[in-house]
């Protein structure tokens, strides 16, 4: 482990949203919702990355849609005032989705970064910078998120909704915990035989005394064995997946949003911390690159036996292949599918993107696609300036109902006032006072509503060339961008030595025009 370093620390700004939709829902992700939560999750996260938040501007009142925030306008005005050689370049928030929750917000933080006025996002799972492909990761779940979330089949997000809001990991299995309990109410439990492998490997790596493949070696002594293939971990690389789950320090991701598990955790946040600190620090090394496979481990099935393909590297050429560790591949030499070189998977998708780039057609499918959605957008604000309207309409009733009221009270000659009639003067005093504060308070969400519905057009057409100018970069991008894009993007990817085939993940398939699925044939 590399000595404290004397550095010094980056100055950042930090961002915390608390919405009124997240608040009606389950006690957990009220609690993860909260601004104090927010906000130490972002001094976590500052931590970890060596930052100083300098300011964190914040949004509580979000009643009246996203749009009319000032925390998150405010430290928007101050990057643009800074401008490109600014101090202030980075943003820390508990994840994206705090930032952006529409089209709008999320064109003015790429549009941001493209401008070099903002060059990192910081949350708790990610770094963006201004990275090609970590805009057009930003791009596409800015726009996409809420789209696909209503997408889900409302029945199993019901189920697990209610599980995460119960402090228990919706459908996930990892080794040290097992579900216990009747069908539909089950809860995690420690697993006795591979949780104690667990908080060692823990305590080893986070000494950072140990690299991976030492660990990896360590739990294989130990008899770790993976809860869904019922076998010991086979790769390096999937040792450093567990070092990663955060579930292990009694906190999961459901739906973009950090929750606190109910179950017990098997190391403390610090020591997830140290973890995590020892695994950046071996993560880059001295020659990126080289070691990685973008579509390593489980994106690619072999079609013949289901089994993962692994990558290699032989002469210089990145390759994946089947391990054949499953029937018939195992034993009949023959089916075995040929190795499966990465260039063409790269050319094949930059292909696809580069579709996307020149065909006007495809453009304006996308845009139409877009426009539907923002339609969505528009007719919301409609909804939002009629509620707004009304609203102001009967603050102004009540302004002048308590100035009537005020003035027949002051008709009463002075000799005939009591005690009570100064409590009551009193009184219709300061109801006057909120009612025209109402007045005010309305009539500037009125107009700031008004203006952001005229600047909607012009945000969606930026961020429709975002999408054109990034995703031509894809082959530019390092290989975890690469996998993290695809894996957005497609599913199932299968390879029968002659086919690539794969499904595209809903609604993403509109970016190449294509059906469902997708193949392609190797000549
Ligand atoms: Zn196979």
């Amino acid at each position: 482990m590399p000595k404290e370093k004397v550095e010094k620390k980056t100055p950042v700004y930090g961002y915390i949203r608390k919405s009124t939709e997240e608040n009606q829902e389950g006690n957990s992700r009220r609690q993860q919702n909260s601004l104090e939560y927010q906000r130490k999750t972002n001094e976590e996260i500052a931590q970890r990355n060596n930052l100083r938040i300098v300011k964190t501007f914040q949004d509580s009142m979000t009643a009246y849609k996203a749009f009319v925030r000032d925390g998150f306008k405010e430290m928007l005005d101050v990057f643009a005032e800074q401008g490109k050689e600014g101090n202030v370049k980075g943003i820390v928030c508990t994840e994206h989705n705090r930032l952006a929750r529409n089209f709008g917000d999320g064109g003015l933080i790429l549009w941001y970064l493209q401008d070099g006025l903002i060059d990192k996002i910081y949350t708790f799972d990610k770094i963006f910078t201004n990275s090609a492909s970590d805009q057009m990761m930003l791009a596409i779940n800015f726009a996409m998120a809420k789209h696909s979330s209503d997408e889900t089949s409302f029945r199993s997000r019901r189920t697990w909704d209610l599980k995460a809001s119960q402090g228990q990991p919706p459908n996930q299995i990892i080794p040290g915990y097992k579900y216990v309990g009747e069908k539909g109410r089950k809860v995690w439990k420690v697993e006795p035989k591979n949780a104690p492998i667990i908080i060692e490997m823990f305590e080893r790596f986070g000494s950072g005394k140990y690299t991976v493949y030492e660990i990896y070696e360590f739990t294989k002594e130990k008899g770790l064995i993976s809860p869904r293939t019922g076998k010991p971990y086979k790769s390096e690389k999937s040792v450093r997946e567990l070092l990663k789950k955060k579930e292990y320090a009694g906190l999961f991701e459901y739906n973009g949003e950090e929750i606190k598990g109910s179950y017990k955790s098997l190391v403390s946040l610090e020591l997830y911390f140290k973890a995590q600190e020892v695994l950046e620090s071996s993560s880059h090394p001295k020659s990126p690159g080289k070691s990685e496979y973008a579509y390593s481990d489980g994106l690619i099935k072999c079609q013949i036996c289901g089994g993962n393909m692994s990558g290699t590297i032989r002469k210089g050429i990145t390759y994946y292949r089947c391990l054949n560790r499953a029937e018939p591949c195992k034993s009949k030499k023959s089916l075995r599918p040929s190795y499966l070189k990465e260039s063409l998977i790269d050319e094949k998708i930059v292909d696809l993107f580069k579709d996307v780039e020149i065909s006007e057609k495809k453009f304006k499918q996308l845009s139409s696609y877009i426009s539907d959605l923002f339609e969505d957008e528009k007719s919301r604000y409609r909804t939002d300036l009629v509620v707004l309207k009304g609203k102001l309409s009967n603050a102004q009733d009540e302004f002048s109902e308590y100035s009537k009221q005020l003035s027949e009270l002051r008709k009463v000659p002075s000799n005939r006032r009591g005690e009570e009639w100064e409590r009551d003067e009193e009184g219709y005093i300061s109801l006057r006072k909120n009612a025209h504060l109402n007045v005010d308070t309305l009539k500037r969400r009125i107009s700031k509503t008004e203006e952001l519905q005229e600047e909607i057009p012009s945000m969606m057409i930026n961020f429709l060339e975002n999408i054109k100018i990034v995703s031509s970069r894809f082959k530019d991008a390092s290989p975890s961008n690469k996998r993290q894009i695809v894996d957005t993007l497609c599913a199932n990817f299968r390879w029968d030595g002659m086919k690539l085939s794969w499904d595209w993940k809903k609604p993403y398939h509109i970016l190449t025009g294509s059906e469902k699925k997708g193949d392609w044939l190797r000549e």
